[in-house]
């Protein structure tokens, strides 16, 4: 869907629909242009890092989710992931499994992550892409899935342009802005020029998207969303024993979660946060909160002595008897008994006043699954496997309390009819696995003779 308003253009895609973005190496984009059909680009000259005195172009080719060209390997990744369903998001890359990667950008780009106004990349030393006023272009993606391709028709700053991709209803969007290299310490000599940290990305829109979206797997029901947070995070460690710290074990279970959740039921899961990044309770709640989650979800470990030990999940004072403990007692009961086989203690099912649980105002638990602080307990944290199914036990927990549907695996359209005429003896052998191959003449002729000749 194209909307032109008075100071920006919207392109609207749909969850399922094909995109169909393009990377190209070392070329970045200043424009998207939004036509009723089709989304047109403007490359911008090569991507410039400066190498040994000279500038080189950065970046590199993903086609078929695979990289085909790279030319910087040290540089950190992130990507603008399209999954062929559920909702896009925006992540580092792990350069060993880069599925369904569709768009592709250096460092840390978000202009807003999960709602949240965050220009990460507004580092000293880049005046010219922070402070200045541009012409800009932006992708974002709704709770909903929906991607929004924005192209502003007046200058604006990277600050309004969070705010103006806010208000269109973006959870997550980056700014697709800029090419080449800025200069900066005008004045002094040598100038010094450097990469832009913001959106060293291409956007192609290679044809024209369907005019509706096809039936087939697509997503039009509106999923419910579950916000799952991490607790703590960035300065704040969490409970800690040695080298291990409660951010990164929640991290590490939670985007497990978010995993499954994502690629197996049909519900939304925005984060509080995705990497080791502090955020305060107050924003993790408001986020919820603004989104209209049906349900928030709270990971912590817990820590005391060495002999503390167990599992135990908190909803707020005077739930436990509504709607809310309901919830809870399904969650909680699904990761006890996990917990069970690993002799892990059940401390019950309790309430507190905790400020996450106290400011969202929707259903909303707190799990914490062990003791950092016990070297049992400790071990098995160490433990991939037994990070995975406490992840799988946690996710199947939220599926059932939330009563979430799964997903459909997508089916060609002509399955059925195949399987019918299979089954009615029309066809003679099994032909699912090429129902997009053509048919000779030969065949189809036999076929139309027998159906004439009432054969079967
Ligand atoms: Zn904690």
């Amino acid at each position: 869907m194209f909307r032109e308003e008075k100071y920006f253009t919207v392109f609207e895609v749909s969850t399922g629909q094909e995109i169909d973005l393009q990377i190209e190496p070392g070329m970045s984009v200043s424009e998207i242009a939004t036509s009723d059909r089709n989304v047109v680009y403007r490359q911008n000259g090569p991507f410039a890092s400066m190498k040994n005195g000279k500038y080189e172009p950065i970046g590199y080719l993903v086609r078929d989710g695979k990289i085909i060209r790279d030319t910087v390997s040290a540089a950190k990744w992130g990507a603008f992931i399209v999954p062929k369903s559920g909702r896009p998001f925006i992540e580092k890359i792990d350069r060993n499994n880069v599925g369904a990667i569709k768009l592709a950008f250096q460092g840390t780009p978000q202009i807003i992550a999960d709602g949240k106004k965050d220009i990460r990349t507004s580092t000293e030393g880049t005046p010219a892409d922070v402070r200045n006023y541009a012409k800009r272009s932006a992708i974002g993606v709704k709770a909903d899935g929906t991607v929004l391709l924005v192209t502003t028709k007046t200058n604006y700053s990277l600050g309004q342009l969070a705010s103006l991709m806010l208000e269109l209803g973006c959870i997550e969007a980056l700014n697709l802005d800029g090419g080449g290299s800025v200069t900066y310490n005008l004045g002094h000599s040598p100038k010094q020029g450097y990469e832009r940290p913001i959106s060293s990305a291409i956007v192609v829109r290679k044809g024209v998207l369907p005019e509706k979206p096809s039936t087939g797997g697509v997503d039009t029901v509106k999923k419910p969303i579950l916000v799952l947070d991490f607790g703590h995070g960035g300065s704040d460690p969490g409970a800690v024993n040695g080298e291990m710290k409660e951010k990164d074990y929640v991290l590490k279970i939670g985007s497990e979660v978010h995993k499954i959740l994502s690629a197996e039921y049909n519900v939304n899961v925005p984060l509080t946060r995705a990497d080791d990044t502090f955020v305060s309770l107050g924003d993790r709640a408001k986020l919820a909160n603004r989104l209209g989650a049906k349900l928030f979800v709270s990971l912590h470990l817990n820590s005391f002595n060495s002999e503390s030990n167990g599992f135990e999940s908190f909803v707020y004072p005077n739930q436990s008897a509504k709607k809310t403990g309901q919830i809870r007692d399904i969650i909680h009961d699904q990761v006890a008994s996990l917990l069970k086989e690993y002799n892990i203690r059940d401390r019950g099912k309790k309430e507190k006043d905790l400020q996450v649980l106290r400011d969202t105002h929707m259903d909303a638990v707190l799990l914490e699954y062990l003791f950092i602080s016990n070297p049992t307990e400790s071990a098995l944290l160490r433990d991939d496997q037994f990070i995975n199914k406490v992840a799988r036990a946690t996710a199947e927990g939220i599926a059932k309390a939330m009563n979430l549907s799964e997903k459909q695996t997508n089916e060609h359209w002509a399955k059925k009819d195949h399987d019918e005429l299979l089954q009615a003896g029309l066809i003679n052998s099994d032909h699912s696995h090429e129902l997009d191959k053509p048919i000779s003449w030969g065949a189809a002729l036999s076929m139309i003779n027998r159906i004439r000749k009432g054969e079967k």
